[in-house]
C-alpha cells in the first residue's frame, strides 16, 4: 500500500528519534510489502532559524497533503525567552489548529521490563492498559481571558457538538479493546461538566449499546489512577483534565522515552509524536530513546494508514526488545550496557524481519 508520511523532526533529540522510527518504518514496507513516501519538513527552533517562522507555510502543505505527520519534538534553551515574539511551540500549537485535530490519544501500558522504574509497587503494575482520550481544542485552554492589575479570568467553554465527537471517538476505540469508557468530569461543580455528563452518557446509550460507561469526578480519577491503574481502559476527558492526568499517567509506567501519542481529526492526516520534549540535556549525543518515536509511527500505520498488523507488528518488536534486556541508558540499570539511538531502532527493525515474532503480533 502507498502512504504519504511527513516527517517533521524538530529540534533537540527530535531529528534523532524520527530517524529512529523512519528505520522501523523501512523495515514495515521490506516486511509486508509497502512503498511509504517520505517528506520532511522544518517545525519549531531550527524553521525559526532557518526562516523565522516556526511554522512555515511549506511544511504546513506537507503537513496536510499527506496521510500521516510523524513529529519529534519542538524547543530547547536557545528559543525560551518568554518576551520572544515567535517561539517553537507556536508553530505546533498552529499545526494542531490547521489540522482540525481534536482528540489527543495516550496510551499507557506497563511491562515488567520496566516495572523496577516506576514509582508504583509491582503489584499495582501488573494489567495496566489505559488509552487516553483527551479533548484538545476546547475548553479553558482557548476560552476567553481578562486580565486587570488585581483580577484574572479564563472561559472553560464546550458546544454539546465539541463533547459529543470525542466521546463518539473514545467509544469507538473502547469497542475494539475493553469495551469500558470512564467520562472524566466535575459536574459537582462546573457547568460544562454537567452538560459532558449528560452528553457522554446520550452519546454511549444511543449509539454504543455496548459499551460500559461509567463517570468518575477528576479528584477521584486522580487518586484512583495510582491506587488502582489496572482498573481503567479507555478514558475520555476535556482539555485541562486531560493535560494534567495523563501527565501522571505517563510516571506510571518508568520511561518518559516509551510514551507514544496520537493526535486526530474527524477526516484527514493524523499526527503523531512521542510525548516527551526535545531533551536538550542529552540532544546530540545519540542516547535518546526512540521508542516513544517508535510506538508513534506504529499509532500511525493503525489509525491513519489502516494497517493494524503491520502496527501490531512494530509493538511487539519493541517491547520484545525491551523485554530481553535491550535498551538505551533511560531503560536500563544504572551502570549495566545501554546501546545507541541508533542501534535500539536497528534492533526493533530486525525484530521485524523475523517471522516468528511478526507471526506472533498478528496472530
Ligand atoms: P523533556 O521531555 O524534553 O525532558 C524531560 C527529561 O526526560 C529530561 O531529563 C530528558 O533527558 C528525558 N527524556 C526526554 N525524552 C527522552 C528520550 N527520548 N530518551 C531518554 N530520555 C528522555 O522535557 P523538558 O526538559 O521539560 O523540555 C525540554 C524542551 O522540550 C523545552 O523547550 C520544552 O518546551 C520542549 N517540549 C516540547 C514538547 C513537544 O515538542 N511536544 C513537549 C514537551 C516539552
Amino acid at each position: 500500500m502507498p502512504g504519504v508520511i511527513t516527517l517533521l523532526p524538530g529540534d533537540g533529540v527530535g531529528p534523532e528519534v524520527v530517524a529512529g522510527a523512519r528505520t522501523v518504518l523501512d523495515a514495515v514496507s521490506r516486511r509486508f510489502g509497502h512503498q511509504f513516501e517520505f517528506r520532511e519538513a522544518d517545525i519549531g527552533g531550527c524553521a525559526i532559524d532557518a526562516g523565522g517562522t516556526p511554522l512555515p507555510a511549506e511544511t504546513l502543505s506537507a503537513c496536510l497533503s499527506a496521510d500521516g505527520v510523524l513529529l519529534g519534538a519542538v524547543g530547547g534553551p536557545q528559543w525560551s525567552d518568554p518576551a520572544a515574539r515567535v517561539r517553537p511551540e507556536q508553530g505546533l500549537l498552529e499545526l494542531r489548529r490547521a489540522m482540525g485535530v481534536f482528540a489527543n490519544l495516550r496510551p499507557v501500558a506497563t511491562h515488567p521490563a520496566l516495572y523496577a522504574a516506576s514509582p508504583l509497587k509491582d503489584r499495582l503494575l501488573a494489567g495496566v492498559d489505559i488509552l487516553f482520550v483527551r479533548e484538545l481544542t476546547g475548553g479553558i485552554y482557548f476560552g476567553d481571558k481578562t486580565r486587570s492589575a488585581d483580577s484574572a479570568s479564563d472561559l472553560c467553554s464546550y458546544s454539546r457538538e465539541e463533547i459529543e465527537r470525542v466521546v463518539r471517538l473514545a467509544c469507538r476505540l473502547a469497542s475494539g479493546r475493553g469495551g469500558h469508557v470512564t467520562s472524566v468530569d466535575k459536574a459537582n461543580v462546573l457547568e460544562t461538566s454537567r452538560l459532558w455528563r449528560e452528553t457522554a452518557t446520550r452519546v454511549a446509550r444511543d449509539e454504543f449499546p455496548g459499551i460500559r460507561l461509567e463517570h468518575a469526578l477528576v479528584d477521584a480519577a486522580a487518586m484512583q489512577l495510582i491506587q488502582q491503574p489496572a482498573r481503567f481502559d479507555v478514558v475520555v476527558t476535556e482539555n485541562m483534565f486531560g493535560d494534567i492526568l495523563t501527565d501522571e499517567a505517563s510516571v506510571i509506567t518508568g520511561s518518559i522515552g516509551m510514551l507514544p501519542s496520537a493526535s486526530l481529526a474527524d477526516s484527514g492526516p493524523g499526527l503523531y509524536e512521542p510525548i516527551h520534549g526535545s531533551a536538550p540535556d542529552i540532544a546530540g549525543r545519540g542516547i535518546a530513546n526512540p521508542c516513544g518515536a517508535i510506538l508513534s509511527a506504529a499509532m500511525m500505520l493503525r489509525h491513519s494508514l489502516g494497517l493494524e498488523a503491520e502496527a501490531a507488528a512494530v509493538e511487539q518488536a519493541t517491547w520484545e526488545t525491551v523485554a530481553r534486556g535491550i535498551g538505551t541508558a533511560d531503560l536500563v540499570a544504572p551502570g549495566a550496557p545501554a546501546i545507541t539511538t541508533r542501534d535500539m531502532a536497528a534492533t526493533i527493525a530486525a525484530a521485524l524481519d523475523d517471522d516468528a515474532a511478526v507471526r506472533r503480533a498478528i496472530a
